[in-house]
């Protein structure tokens, strides 16, 4: 078979979402299927929605010509190594050897925002080289992608700007510092901080209430901290949201590019930056981080290779 057909499989922690695409980047199959836990339960995962995925088209597994996957957790993406994968009961493992005998295509694996902001630059149009996909969901993390290329730094760790500390006096986080902009905006603290005070994130842009209106505020004033950040940090073209607090606060994007505007206003230097600007939005349901596993998998830098 010459046919291009790039598996590509998002892992989440509840299901994994597979999908195929063709050379002209083409989603010619797409499947969601439960996650199991553990290592191995991630690999007979991968292997059940590749089978579902080939069946749909009428082919085999080992006709896959390329294999990529994106989970949580730390990558090594020369190594094919996963770490500290905990929703997925993960400490390490080297998965791509792992499922090296399931496929006849080598396996590689990204972090999943890192998968998820290549298939942004793809959804976005092929021209989009240079982005940052900032994911706020339990946590809160940036990807980017520069010249094409995602940008992993030497540890992999490039990106982890929810673990910047803003403020001394802030909430304790779970990586031993206070304040950390996570602390503000990542749900696994803003669900129980609304919920004490019995405010609805869907909601909070109209309810009235003084204590609304101040976790609105804080809300807004450190996303647009957040997005400044990057846009300092990389200087990238476009920058897009993602994630479950985003999806859930749909009043969030436009307060938040006001709240920009009305920094720049004062400020010639945030006037050039042109933050507000550079936000794009992907289309609703967009299967940005499945679309990056497979991109992923094409990737040659990524062969494992007696160098590393
Ligand atoms: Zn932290």
């Amino acid at each position: 078979m010459s046919e291009t057909l790039s598996l590509g499989v998002d892992i989440g922690g509840t299901k994994a979402h597979g999908l195929v695409l063709d050379a002209t980047d083409r989603v010619l199959a797409d499947r969601i299927v439960p996650t199991r836990l553990t290592a191995d339960g991630v690999r007979r995962t991968v292997v059940e929605v590749a089978a579902a995925l080939a069946a749909d088209l009428g082919a085999s597994p080992a006709g896959f010509t390329s294999v990529g996957l994106g989970i949580p957790g730390l990558v090594d993406h020369n190594r094919g190594v996963v770490e500290t994968a905990v929703n997925l009961g993960i400490a390490r493992s080297e998965l791509a050897g792992l499922l090296a005998g399931d496929f006849t295509a080598g396996v590689r694996v990204e972090n999943d925002l890192k998968a998820a902001a290549l298939g942004a630059g793809l959804v976005l149009g092929q021209t989009v080289r240079d982005l940052v996909y900032v994911n706020i969901g339990t946590g809160l993390a940036a990807a980017a992608v520069s010249g094409g290329r995602l940008v992993r730094g030497v540890r992999n760790a490039a990106g982890e700007i929810g673990h910047l500390a803003i403020d001394p006096a802030g909430e304790p986080c779970a990586c031993g510092q206070r304040g950390c902009l996570e602390t503000v905006l990542g749900g696994l603290y803003l669900a129980p901080r609304l919920a004490a005070h019995g405010l609805e994130l869907e909601r909070l842009d109209s309810d009235p209430r003084p204590v609304a209106i101040a976790e609105r505020e804080r809300l807004v004033a450190t996303l647009a901290t957040v997005l400044t950040t990057v846009a300092i940090a990389y200087d990238s073209a476009v920058i897009t949201l993602g994630g479950g607090v985003v999806r859930a606060a749909r009043w969030l994007r436009p307060a938040v590019c006001d709240e920009l505007r009305r920094r720049a206003a004062d400020s010639p230097f945030l006037t050039g930056l042109a933050v507000a600007d550079r936000l794009a939005e992907l289309p609703e349901g967009s299967p940005v981080a499945a679309i990056g596993a497979a991109l992923v998998g094409r990737d040659p830098a990524a062969v494992p290779s007696k160098e590393h």
